[in-house]
């Protein structure tokens, strides 16, 4: 295909004449039929990656990529006087995720189409995604995201199913976006969505009425969870996107031959996190529609449906009381007492029942059902066996397993950092697009000047470029000649970045008394908090106030700088990560399952600052102790602390003068005058009084272990050898291996 013959016969005119909105259009649509072209796999047996997110990113270069056109196209606009980048920008990002959990479905996909699996992804079209953040008075406010333009990457089809809900009955319709895979086959990912859906419901807020699910089913991903009403519609969107996907899947299940019984021949189902915990119920529902009897519909779920769990926050796991269920989804109660019955008469351990106090415990369904149970890194899972889930090991040993996170180079190497890439290329030959293990090769060069001076380079490029994009889009003065230290992730208590604050605080009080540091240092944020999470909401304020105050103080800003970037998403990820010298992975050990951030960062050349938690232990073990440098108490001591419940926070703020001093910071008049006193003294209460995520006995050792990071930075050579070692044995997190290891083990296509 070529796209000056699209373009000229789509607009009759040439390239150089095209408008960029047209060019997007052309573009849009040529990507569309290369992505047609390509076949998908008709293989008998199929995965369905079932998830309430899939934060996908902008998809036009992503694309181009994987369809192997990019360079041609590039070229072609270049020579025409255009710009990809500045095309790129017409395109809105689809905010169809909340952070890591939803961008590892996006990864998945990409590998999945990649290996050449059968496998799709089945979703919800949410109208508005996640909020919009923006900053007003030191605030994140939340605005609504319309995503779906005119043109977007959405295809309408003509798949359509009757979805009943308690005294209601909605029609879904199916919209695809094709996933292409690099250099191989398309698969699809599915969003469901309601016909009767209504946008004029939303003003300028993510506030609207929620009692009208005909008509906001799918307006936005997760409406506010802190509210019944909220809660409920959750309820009703888990619902309405397992219904569809179960009809989906039985339906192509039959037309390629299954009887039903023989069901596990030709489907497996991954759940990922309990969001879509409902579909077991819902296909035993199905199946029984079909004419199967209920003992033979159980015996056949239990061959088909696989657990991921995501998460062992205790408030992070979904428990439904029974009058949601029984108003939203009447038909689903009877088989979910009756799957609770069979564990209560089979099982004496009444921790591991389905339905307790009147709450339906969906991970506990998952894993009576389902035939896997995943944790998402290393210790994460032996956390789920050994504590967690240890009442279901001991019954299902054989169920656990393993899957370590990873991520798609395509996006997080080729396509935010073209200069490195083609680097590494030159150097080791494009075998690791295929095969991620082969960056190993880099090994050989560790210690070469030259290689060492170029990657030192392009890093500057990269952060040079950040520069300009911050200054270009959120007004930001950034010295690209500092130190870029990162931490960039959902806003929680458990990541800690209100440990990152203290350290900034400290650093700051130093800088004011003389102490001044030898290379100027740049912190970043980025983060989105829930919009009902409030002390997540203060750790924000805090963070944008003490932007003001440093930034703006002449005897401090030479050295130190804050920004808090706007909106932190997939799009902004691909402009921070490549710039980044240091990568800020500090939650409380035992809390991250896994993380993904710290995995792109790594693949980038960034250094790792960070706990030993979720897979930031498996980056260790790869790069060795020269290379990350690590900090704080281990899972075990912290598991053990909560275990006794003797933390008190109070008792390291009056034992330590300058944990005490950057603590005293927060309610200071400094602080005070540029922000609010409710959001200051919460969060200053909060910490002294409770700091759940045990902030207070890692501060030394994490101001300590931070400056000889920033000590080392001066020495180049040694620095570029730690960057080198992270890229190098980054080939371990690619999603090709974790989605080569969820088949191997799991879903066993063939
Ligand atoms: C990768 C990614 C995340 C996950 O980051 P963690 O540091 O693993 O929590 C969240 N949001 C976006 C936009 C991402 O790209």
């Amino acid at each position: 295909m070529n796209f000056t013959k699209v373009v000229e016969t789509k607009w009759n005119k040439s390239v150089a004449d095209c408008s960029n909105e047209e060019l997007y259009i052309a573009l849009l649509e040529m990507v569309k039929d290369l992505a047609k072209e390509k076949e998908s796999n008709a293989g008998k047996k199929k995965v369905y990656y079932i998830s309430a997110e899939f934060l996908i990113g902008k998809l036009l270069s992503n694309n181009l990529i994987n369809l192997g056109v990019y360079d041609e196209v590039k070229g072609i606009l270049e020579n025409a006087g255009k710009n990809l980048a500045e095309i790129e920008e017409i395109e809105m990002e689809p905010s169809l995720g909340n952070g890591g959990l939803g961008r590892l479905a996006a990864c998945f996909l990409d590998s999945m189409a990649t290996l050449g699996l059968n496998g799709d992804g089945v979703g919800l079209n949410y109208h508005f995604g996640l909020f919009k953040q923006v900053f007003d008075n030191n605030l994140q406010k939340e605005t609504p995201n319309p995503w779906i333009t005119e043109n977007s990457w959405l295809n309408r089809t003509e798949v359509c199913y009757p979805v009943d809900f308690g005294g209601m009955r909605v029609w879904s319709r199916m919209y695809d976006i094709d996933v292409c895979g690099y250099n191989n086959r398309t698969t699809k990912l599915h969003l469901f969505d309601i016909e009767s859906v209504s946008e004029i419901m939303v003003d300028d807020t993510i506030h609207f009425d929620k009692e009208d699910i005909a008509r906001n089913l799918t307006l936005f991903l997760y409406p506010d969870d802190s509210d019944e009403q909220g809660r409920l519609l959750r309820v009703y969107q888990q619902y309405f996107m397992v219904s569809n996907a179960a009809h989906l899947i039985l339906d192509e299940a039959v037309e390629k031959g299954s009887n039903l019984y023989d069901l596990a021949d030709y489907v497996a189902i991954q759940i990922n996190d309990t969001h879509p915990s409902m579909v077991i119920p819902e296909l035993i529902r199905q199946l029984g529609q079909r004419g199967m009897l209920m003992d033979d519909a159980i015996a056949v779920v239990k061959k088909v449906c696989a657990y991921t769990n995501h998460t062992i926050l205790a408030e992070a796991l979904e428990k439904w009381p029974l009058y949601f269920l029984e108003k939203a989804v009447p038909q689903l109660m009877p088989i979910i007492r009756e799957l609770d019955n069979r564990v209560r008469k089979d099982i004496t351990d009444e921790s591991t029942y389905i339905i307790k106090d009147n709450l339906v415990h969906m991970a506990h369904m998952d894993i009576h059902y389902g035939y896997s149970v995943n944790g998402v890194a290393y210790l994460h899972t032996e956390i789920l066996k050994n504590t967690e889930l240890n009442n279901f090991y001991k019954l299902y040993p054989e169920k656990f397993n393993n899957k370590t996170n990873g991520i798609t180079f395509r996006r997080w190497f080729m396509e935010c950092n073209p200069e490195l890439s083609s680097y590494v290329t030159s150097l080791i030959g494009e075998g690791w697009k295929k095969d991620a293990s082969e960056l190993d090769k880099l090994s050989t060069y560790l210690d070469d000047a030259e290689v060492q001076s170029q990657i030192l380079a392009i890093k500057e490029g990269k952060k040079v470029d950040l520069k300009n994009y911050l200054a270009a889009t959120q007004g930001l003065n950034v010295n690209p000649e500092s130190i870029f230290d990162i931490q960039v992730k959902r806003l929680h208590e458990y990541k800690r970045q209100q440990l990152n604050v203290l350290y900034i605080i400290h650093k700051y009080m130093e800088i004011k008394a003389g102490n001044k540091p030898s290379k100027p240092i740049t912190v970043f944020f980025g983060a989105k908090a829930a919009p009902a999470y409030i002390i997540a909401k203060d750790i924000i304020h805090l963070i944008l106030c003490l932007q003001q105050i440093i930034n703006n103080d002449p005897d401090v800003s030479p050295y130190l700088n804050v920004f808090m970037v706007e909106n932190y998403n997939v799009t902004l990820a691909e402009r921070l990560i490549p710039a980044c010298d240091i990568s800020e992975q500090i939650s409380l050990a035992s809390k991250e399952a896994s993380g993904t951030g710290n995995m792109k960062f790594m693949l980038n050349g960034a250094v790792t600052l960070g706990t030993m938690d979720g897979a930031n232990v498996e980056i260790a073990e790869l790069v060795g102790k020269d290379n990350i440098y690590t900090f704080g108490e281990d899972s075990q001591t912290v598991i053990d602390r909560y275990e006794r419940g003797d933390y008190c926070s109070r008792a390291y703020y009056e034992a330590d003068p300058e944990l005490k001093r950057a603590v005293d910071f927060i309610v200071s008049d400094t602080v005070m005058n540029v922000g609010t006193r409710e959001n200051l003294e919460r969060l200053y209460n909060e910490l002294l009084n409770k700091d759940w995520f045990m902030t207070f006995p890692d501060f030394q050792e994490y101001v300590a272990t931070r400056e000889k990071a920033y000590a080392d930075y001066e020495n180049r050579e040694e620095w570029a050898r730690k960057m080198l070692v992270n890229i190098s044995k980054a080939g371990f997190f690619s999603s090709d291996r974790t989605i080569e290891q969820y088949n191997a083990d799991i879903w066993k296509l063939n």
